[in-house]
Parts: structure tokens; C-alpha cells; sequence
């Protein structure tokens, strides 16, 4: 039970004013998410509250710490590369991670109702959602049914890369990531109320496929993801 959000029967974070100080709430949640992805890349992973008795245990009310808004590719399974359990994230997946009303409408309940103290964005290196919007945007060529809806939620995402001369991959997906952040803040004012009154944080996070690693992009609070020292001494990309 190393759930760092609030404890069972509370109703909600305690309020701070310094929502980048080590010992707040989201600061706490980022530290115990990076510690559980850090797990997760030695390969001694816990498992934590994935047996029957804490199954029963959060049966009766949910307090998740973290809310991921993460993109749906397979190999992005939030409980595993965290390595956390039942109760721990309330997850939001949508390929490309967008943020329309029903991602935004999610975010609002964990961060009210639940009082969850943490939004982390989680985007991946080579997003087959980011490169479907960028060959539709080189073509001109419009994806079919609803995975049009999917490709326009990106393009404000390339337009800005291009403004910014991005034009690989990968600085493209952290340039989106940042964008889902930025929009999830711009569309819900009541996550940002949250997070200007320091009971909530938005970290955009980048993962790696193959090695496993996140890597913060981008954070609200600016002084959260610093905290991620350790994680970044883990990646082997980063020596
Ligand atoms: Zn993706």
C-alpha cells in the first residue's frame, strides 16, 4: 500500500501553495509513477496491489494518484510500464493521446471528484497516430471514418512543429505531447484552478518503446518533473 495520494477515507489532497515543492501531493505522485517506471526498466517490477486482498479492498471506492492520458498503442499498457496496480492510475487512452470532451470530461472527475493530485500526458517515440497525421498532412490525402477525427486532433500539432522547424519524428511526438498538455490546461478550467491552487500538476511524459524509459517533456508546475533525476540516470540513451 504505497499509494502516496490521499489517504483511504480522506477526501481529498491537502491543499498547497507551492505545487513544486518535494513534499507535495503531485510532487510525491510524480516521484512514486517514475519510481515505479524506473522498476519496470531493471526489470524487478513489484507488482504492487495486483492480489486478491487489495482486489477487495479498493472494491468498495477508488483513489487512484494519477491520471494518465496516454495514447492507446499496445505496447503503452499504463499498470505495467508504471508498475502499479489495481486502484493506483485512472486511465485515459485514445491513439495520439487527443484531448477532445470526453478525455477533458474524465480528466475533470479524477481531479474533482476523486481529487487525484496528478495528470501525466504519456506519448511514445515513433506514434503511429503522429505519423498517420503528418503523411495525411504531406498528401493531402484524408484518412477514412472516424480516423480523420484522430488525424485533425494532431495537425495543430504539426503546424506548430513546423513553425518551430521540427520535422523528425520524435520532436514532433514531444511537441504534441506538450500541445496536450497546454490543451487540456486551455480547455478545462477547472484543471487549472486545481493547479493553480497547487492541488494538481500536468506532466507530459515521452516513452520509449524499447528501452522502456519515460522521460518528462514538459511539466505544470515547471519545478515537478526536476524530481526526475534518478530516471533520467536510468536511460541509456541519455549516456
Ligand atoms: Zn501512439
Amino acid at each position: 500500500m504505497s499509494r502516496p495520494g490521499t489517504p483511504g477515507g480522506q477526501p481529498g489532497p491537502q491543499r498547497t501553495t507551492d505545487g513544486a515543492s518535494a513534499t507535495s501531493e503531485p510532487a510525491r505522485a510524480y516521484a512514486e509513477l517514475t519510481a515505479g517506471n524506473r522498476r519496470f526498466v531493471s526489470g524487478a517490477p513489484r507488482h504492487p496491489n495486483q492480489d486478491a486482498g487489495h482486489r477487495a479492498a479498493v472494491a468498495d471506492g477508488q483513489h487512484p494518484f494519477a491520471v494518465i492520458v496516454g495514447c492507446s498503442d499496445s505496447r503503452l499498457a499504463a499498470e505495467i510500464i508504471f508498475d502499479r496496480g489495481l486502484g493506483d492510475l485512472f486511465v485515459v487512452r485514445t491513439a495520439g493521446h487527443t484531448a477532445g470532451p470526453e478525455v477533458l470530461g474524465s480528466v475533470e472527475y479524477a481531479v474533482t471528484v476523486l481529487g487525484t493530485p496528478l495528470v501525466v500526458v504519456l506519448g511514445h517515440d515513433s506514434c503511429g497516430a503522429v505519423q498517420a497525421a503528418r503523411e495525411s498532412a504531406a498528401t493531402g490525402a484524408q484518412p477514412s471514418g472516424h480516423l480523420r477525427a484522430v488525424v485533425d486532433a494532431v495537425l495543430p500539432s504539426l503546424r506548430r512543429a513546423e513553425a518551430e522547424g521540427v520535422d523528425d519524428i520524435d520532436g514532433i511526438v514531444d511537441i504534441h505531447i506538450a500541445q496536450t498538455v497546454e490543451t487540456l490546461l486551455g480547455q478545462s478550467p477547472v484543471l487549472a484552478e486545481a493547479v493553480a491552487q497547487g492541488r494538481c500538476a500536468v506532466v507530459g511524459v515521452s516513452y520509449r518503446l524499447a528501452a522502456g524509459v519515460v522521460r518528462p517533456v514538459t511539466a505544470v508546475p515547471s519545478g515537478l518533473a526536476s524530481l526526475d533525476v534518478p530516471n533520467a540516470a536510468t536511460d541509456p540513451a541519455a549516456a
